[in-house]
């Protein structure tokens, strides 16, 4: 290529916010169901397909922090049944997380619930490390 001609135009593609949401949750659905062996927390059949929030975060938008996202006790393995269908079963898996963690737990949830801002690229990037790295871990 002779110095006078113009060079190739770069693209830089740059996954949304959203984009990024998707692959980090499908990642930590992935190994939480390889973990919990696919067992639904609230019908404890083994038909688990997802993960399942015992309590939403204020905000349902992907580009959102949702308060209960990223942490790992209010998100377990459910089935479309219970997760979809029957509304997360939410009362079942209070009642379980209360056996588990005790009382105090509910209100710590219904806290930070409220913990609402803006996702920053790294920390969904970082969620999505992590859990790669703890599939291959459980892979090995
Ligand atoms: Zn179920």
């Amino acid at each position: 290529m002779g110095s006078g001609q113009c060079p190739e135009p770069v693209y830089i593609f740059m996954i949304s916010i959203k984009g990024l949401h998707k692959k980090a949750w499908k990642q930590q659905s992935k190994v939480r169901r390889m973990i919990e062996k696919n067992i639904c927390y609230t019908c404890e059949k083994p038909t688990g397909s997802q993960l399942g929030h015992c309590e939403h975060g204020d905000s349902l938008d992907f580009d959102y922090h949702d308060g209960t996202w990223t942490k790992p006790r209010w998100l377990r393995t459910q089935c479309s049944g219970c997760n979809l269908f029957r509304n997360g079963k939410q009362v079942v898996f209070a009642a379980k997380l209360v056996k588990e963690y005790g009382p105090e737990i509910l209100e710590i949830m219904l806290k930070q619930k409220h913990d609402v801002r803006k996702w920053k690229r790294d920390e969904l990037e970082e969620i999505y490390k992590e859990y790669k790295e703890l599939e291959t871990t459980l892979m090995a």
